[in-house]
């Protein structure tokens, strides 16, 4: 069974593998550390991670980013409407009620929602863990926003059906980066007077907060703030319209009237970003940015604060939240731990400084993978395979749930709502809610600020009378919200040796609004792995053929006769040749394995003589140590 951690990034993705030396940060197939987390449509084929990064610009209409940011959302979101379609070229409509993108994928206008988007993605991050594990994952635990709602949780949970994952748990990505920071501490004090660290995480689109007591064996998590649209991106667009604004006068162009100029000048915007956190001055350049001109520019140190000055000044809100809400003062936090890309930013670490004036802010985290190592060691701890030690987490619900009835009709004065699950409230956590009725009636949960959970329905009474009747709601691991059982109640007084009251529990038929996947999802899954055998049977020709060339010449050179390189020569580059036509680029899996093995069959050969002088000294030598 694999142990797998994701950090499910807005710009890429990090994957964390457990081992039984222990946590490896591992490296896609071009070995990158970060996986770009994009999905590109094509008229062949998609394009997952990496390979949709190449055409990111080429294909810029049916490239889909923010994916962690659209899932879960309906098109008419205002974050949507005012906040994603910044940053968003290709075209998003409403899918069945929440948002998607419409695209043109194998010559067809399609649609996807964003759930399914993730869900490609998430099987193409199944695969480079797969891939490195030489064995199947299934169980994983993915990290979120700890601002993540019940509908993004859940839609995210349906993503990792389509992709054939298993979540142990959804965490929220601070949750993690502190786990991962606990666990590893041998020197933690007792739970009377405890360590208290507070995890500061600014990434490409969001920024998070949280107040965390570490003592000996375990975590709780005292409060989080967040500003949910706040990050290196926003910077990078500050960057874009100052220059674009720039470019008007100094080459008369529009840059935002073409987006493929507006790709280019994010690039070189994101370059010259990363060099300023580091030195006072740094060159813009982009070549042929539009109309052949050669775009160039530059900004000191100053300038560059000034611009993104709009952002910074988002930064200490959420700061002062966190510490106030934790009931501590400043002088009784013990560290200031910063992760996320854009707390490299010099300002950002000054902001930071700003509200915890007089503590160090540490970087002992590795900011870009801590939290996918955390969610990785949640993961071991959860998992059978691993002994990991105890470490326990107890984490916070951010939104205040209630639940909401129907009046009994012959009762004016009853309640019909109640805060179950007040914000602080832990999780996992069950609350039993008690009603006394006489027929079927409607029960929801809706967080107590407005955005809505959908409605549950409780069905109906079996007999007519009234009765008691216990509802159990369940916040459960992931901090999803579901009504676990519904039961009745009898009580039967029995007269033996003592008198001893007996409770019966009679579960009762109930419905709940929230069904599983929708079917045509599932069939895009069993689709998806078609396309992706294929693709990778391709790849599995491309390989032979440049790895068998090559070691034809090289290593096998001593092992094979001139007829015989010659006829595998020849098969090689009638492969090749067709792989790059027309027919072979698009061709069916068996037609990529026909070709494979047709290969090898004159391939083989080679490779076993080579193989078993190779072996033969080996097996001489280990003949002659147990002689
Ligand atoms: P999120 O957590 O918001 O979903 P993420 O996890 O994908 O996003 P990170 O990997 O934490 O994001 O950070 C990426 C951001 O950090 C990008 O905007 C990137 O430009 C920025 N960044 C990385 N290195 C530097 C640097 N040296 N200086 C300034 N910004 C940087
Ligand atoms: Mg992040």
């Amino acid at each position: 069974m694999s142990v797998v951690g994701i950090d499910f990034g807005s710009l890429h993705s990090k994957i964390g593998v457990a081992r039984h030396r222990g946590i490896d940060i591992i490296t896609n197939e071009v070995s990158n550390r970060a996986t770009p987390s994009l999905v590109s449509f094509g008229p062949k084929q998609r394009a997952l991670g990496e390979s949709a990064k190449t055409q990111e610009i080429s294909n810029f209409r049916n490239t889909a980013g923010s994916l962690k940011r659209l899932i879960g959302r309906t098109l008419n979101d205002v974050e949507i409407q005012h906040v994603e379609k910044k940053f968003t070229h290709v075209n998003l409509v409403d899918v069945d009620g929440s948002v998607g993108v419409q695209v043109s994928h194998l010559g067809e206008p399609t649609t996807f929602s964003a759930t399914q988007l993730v869900g490609m993605y998430l099987g193409r991050l199944r695969d480079i863990a797969a891939k490195e594990l030489k064995i199947g994952v299934s169980d994983v635990v993915i990290a979120i926003p700890g601002w993540y709602t019940d509908v993004q949780r859940r839609a995210l949970l349906s993503a990792s059906t389509i992709a054939g994952l298993n979540p142990l748990r959804l965490i929220p990505d601070h949750t993690a980066v502190a786990f991962g920071y606990g666990i590893t501490k041998a020197d933690l004090p007792d739970v009377e007077n405890p360590r208290h660290v507070v995890f500061v995480d600014i990434g490409h689109s969001s920024m998070s907060v949280a107040v965390v007591a570490f003592s000996k064996g375990q975590l709780t998590v005292k409060s989080t703030a967040y500003d949910t649209h706040l990050g290196g991106r926003d910077i990078d667009y500050a960057l874009v319209q100052h220059f674009a604004e720039e470019f008007k006068a100094k080459y008369r162009i529009d840059v935002l009237s073409n987006p493929k100029a507006t790709f280019r000048l994010y690039a070189a915007a994101e370059k010259l970003k990363k060099v300023l956190s580091a030195n006072a001055e740094a060159p813009l350049n982009v070549e042929s940015i539009m109309n052949d001109i050669d775009a160039s520019s530059k900004l000191t140190r100053d300038q560059y604060e000034q611009l993104i000055a709009d952002v910074l000044d988002r930064i200490p809100g959420p700061l002062q939240r966190a510490l106030d809400e934790s009931g501590l003062t400043i002088e009784q936090v013990d560290a200031i731990e910063l992760v996320g890309g854009s707390t490299r930013v010099p300002a950002v670490r000054a902001k930071i400084q700003a509200v915890y004036p007089g503590k160090s802010l540490s970087t002992t985290l590795n900011q870009d993978e801590a939290c996918a190592r955390g969610t990785t060691f949640a993961c071991a701890t959860l998992s059978p395979v691993f002994r990991v030690r105890d470490f326990a987490i107890h984490d916070i619900a951010v939104y205040p749930i209630k639940v909401r009835w129907e009046k009994t009709p012959t009762d004016e004065e009853e309640d019909t709502e109640l805060v179950v699950f007040p914000r602080g409230n832990g999780i996992p956590s069950t609350k039993v809610l008690t009603f006394y009725r006489k027929a079927p009636f409607d029960i929801e949960a809706v967080y107590a600020d407005p955005s809505a959970l959908p409605g549950t329905d409780v069905g109906p009474s079996p007999t007519g009378d009234f009765s008691t009747v216990r509802v159990k709601a369940r916040l459960n691991l992931h901090g999803i919200l579901s009504f676990e059982a519904v039961y009745t109640e009898e009580v039967e007084e029995k007269e033996e040796m003592q008198k001893k009251k007996v409770v019966k529990k009679n579960p009762v038929a109930y419905v709940t609004g929230y069904g599983g996947l929708d079917s045509s999802v599932l069939t895009m899954y069993s689709n998806d792995k078609l396309v992706q055998d294929t693709e990778e049977r391709k790849n599995a020709l491309e390989e032979y053929i440049y790895d068998m060339r090559s070691k034809l010449d090289d290593r096998y050179a001593p092992f094979v006769q001139s007829l015989e390189k010659e006829a595998l020569l020849a098969e090689l580059s009638k492969d090749e040749d067709w792989l790059y036509s027309e027919e072979g680029e698009d061709a069916t899996k068996s037609a990529y394995v026909t070709r494979i093995d047709a290969a090898k069959k004159l391939g083989d050969p080679i490779t076993t003589r080579w193989r078993e002088a190779e072996e033969r000294p080996k097996a001489a030598a280990q003949l002659r140590e147990t002689i």
